[in-house]
């Protein structure tokens, strides 16, 4: 072997040795923390983004920056906390383009805040919103041409609504009006268990109840009449007034019919149209094989122990001392 061929072979075997370990090392964590990542940026108004974190283990929270034309940080948020996936950026400027990281951070012992490695490239996200009729619908489209599936914070103040069931593909739409042109403007969508022989008809929101007793010692949160026996209500809970007596095989059924003709729906879904969908407000129930406008809503089942809805904002601290990852 001569003299430059052993140098060469002795510069790499020196250069993995000593760059491969600390490379692989920087990559994976700064500081002894895991580098966080945004994973997706949704518009949720003009002047709002909903930006979904991957969190990492082991720290105190999150800072998310917008990334600089000059590769310099503007912190546009702090979370201080470990459970948080999903983080609303308010006050952002219509029409500009953002370029969104995220650090975690931890408290040493010393007191000191100790940060995470960062993406130095970001998601870029336009806040950009245009709108086109299709099928005699209006949907509402971001920057990047994508369909937005909650369009109710682009939507005036007063507005009104109308809900319909699809009791085949159990999904309910939410629809806002659009002038003179009816409803035409789907605003929401929920994932729901109906019964197997809910009828078809047209109907509207009568009475509303806080909590309600169901047949068979059950018992619902936020429910509303659609008409004689059948409601909006949620998932059957064991216990009434109790949100931490859930049904938690009967919650697992959601997307699929379940009920003995109510309309079963997340807390989430049914506080909404307990809040937002007044006395009167038009119900359509029908069956059809297409979903609807915005497809059939994703849903994560629960384990045994979670007695709980996860989206029921008054059991909001059960999942953060369980550090549950919900969809
Ligand atoms: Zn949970």
């Amino acid at each position: 072997m001569n003299k430059s061929k052993y140098i060469t072979i002795l510069f790499f075997i020196i250069t993995i040795s000593i760059f491969s370990p600390i490379k692989a090392h920087a990559i994976e964590t700064f500081n002894n923390i895991n580098e966080p990542a945004i994973t997706n940026i949704i518009l949720r108004s003009k002047s709002s983004f909903n930006v979904t974190l991957s969190r990492v283990s082991d720290v105190d929270g999150y800072y998310i920056y917008n990334i600089e034309d000059d590769g310099s940080l503007t912190l546009l948020k702090t979370v201080n906390d470990n459970y948080t996936s999903h983080v609303t950026l308010k006050g952002m400027t219509y029409g500009r383009s953002y370029r969104l990281t995220v650090k975690a951070y931890k408290l040493s012992e010393n007191g000191e805040i100790i940060t995470s490695n960062y993406d130095p490239n970001g998601i870029t996200k336009k806040l950009n919103v245009s709108t086109r009729y299709k099928k005699g619908l209006k949907y509402y489209y971001d920057a990047d041409g994508k369909i937005i599936k909650d369009v109710e914070h682009f939507l005036p103040k007063k507005r009104k609504y109308m809900i319909k069931v699809n009791t085949k593909k159990c999904v309910v739409t939410v629809y806002a009006k659009d002038g003179r042109k009816g409803y035409r403007i789907p605003v929401k969508s929920f994932i729901c268990s109906p019964g197997k022989y809910t009828s078809s008809g047209t109907f509207t929101v009568g009475e509303k109840y806080r909590y309600r007793s169901l047949f068979y010692n059950s018992y619902s949160q936020w429910t509303a009449v659609i008409h004689g026996n059948i409601l909006f209500h949620t998932t059957p809970y064991k216990s009434y007034g109790n949100n931490n007596s859930l049904d938690v095989a009967e919650y697992n059924k959601l997307g699929t019919p379940a009920s003995h003709g109510c309309i079963r729906l997340q807390c989430e879904a049914v506080k909404w149209i307990y809040d937002n969908c007044k006395r009167g407000t038009k119900v359509v129930i029908y069956r059809s094989k297409n979903s609807g406008p915005f497809g059939k809503p994703k849903f994560a089942k629960l384990p045994k122990w979670h007695k709980w809805d996860p989206t029921d904002p008054t059991a909001i601290k059960k999942c953060q001392k369980h550090n549950c990852k919900h969809l």
